[in-house]
């Protein structure tokens, strides 16, 4: 396995900004992996969050031939735009990603999204991804492994919790390596690790109430040491628990997310019914 230095270095380097969660890839093993993971294909509409100094956005340029970053550090926005020059058409979005419209970005396509996601932002990136499923094919990040193993838990995990239920009823989560510490510049305290997203097609979305979807689920993980009875008290009553078929005396940890789909869905069409 080689480190850092390759052909596709943006040809400048400047100090990571702590404030942006700037940790730059530099292991080419790893930097290889993520494009052969989103394996582009004539056609598709490439768009990467926080392109930092290139690491990954010129080894796709380069296979691709035009891509889309949007980029906050206004430091960045003059040398990538001059190292790609040679390399393909990469257009920046100089803007926060979380005031970028997806969908009005897509303009009727599909987006492959990407990105070594900034991870003190990374969460509220996940949910203003999911906000523009829809206008969304696929997204590859690196997260906090931690955060993918959330993402990606079932009932009975410990880690099972909120992410994991609200992003499972949107996506289909694949957890695909893990990255150490050391592949990054400067080394980040805990393990990253890559993974692939996929919003569901609208037929196999049950969730016909989001906002309470959101509701319950906040609750329920919200004191995850109660029983669904006491936890859930504020939201609905047990009538409402075991006609969705879930036991009250079950703890949110218990339950799985059809299930937390199901009850949303109840609580909706029962506010919905009343006179
Ligand atoms: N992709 C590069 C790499 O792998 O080396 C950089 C990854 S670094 C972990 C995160 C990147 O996201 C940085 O370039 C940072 O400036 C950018 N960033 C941070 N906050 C952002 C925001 N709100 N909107 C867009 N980009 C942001």
């Amino acid at each position: 396995m080689t480190s850092s230095h390759s052909a596709d270095r943006p040809g400048f380097v400047l100090p990571a900004k702590k404030a942006l969660g700037q940790h730059f890839l530099h292991e080419r093993h790893y930097i290889d992996r993520i494009v052969h993971a989103v394996d582009p294909k004539p056609g598709d509409t490439l768009v990467e969050i926080g392109p930092g100094q290139g690491a990954i956005t010129f080894p796709l340029l380069r296979r691709h031939g035009a891509l889309t970053a949007i980029e906050f550090d206004r430091d960045l926005i003059a040398p990538l735009t001059a190292a790609a020059q040679e390399i393909g058409t990469l257009t920046i979005v100089h803007r926060d990603v979380l005031s970028v419209d997806f969908t009005e970005l897509a303009a009727g396509r599909k987006l492959r999204l990407v990105g070594n996601l900034p991870y003190n932002l990374s969460s509220p990136i996940l949910f203003h991804a999911l906000d523009h499923a829809a206008a969304i094919a696929d997204m590859h990040f690196m997260l906090q492994k931690e955060v993918v193993d959330r993402m990606a838990a079932g009932p009975g995990s410990k880690v099972y919790g909120r992410l994991s239920v609200m992003l499972q009823a949107y996506c289909d989560i694949v957890p695909l390596f893990v990255v150490p510490p050391g592949a990054f510049s400067p080394p980040p305290k805990v393990d990253s690790a890559v993974v692939r997203m996929i919003p569901k097609d609208p037929a196999r979305i049950t969730v016909r109430a989001p906002e309470r979807l959101a509701t319950v689920v906040r609750a329920a993980f919200g004191q995850r040491r109660k029983t669904l009875r006491n936890a859930l008290s504020t939201v609905c009553d047990v009538a409402a628990i075991e006609a969705a078929g879930i036991r009250p005396d079950m703890r949110a940890e218990q339950v799985d997310v059809a299930d937390f789909i199901t009850l949303a869905n109840q609580l909706h069409a029962a506010q919905v019914e009343q006179p």
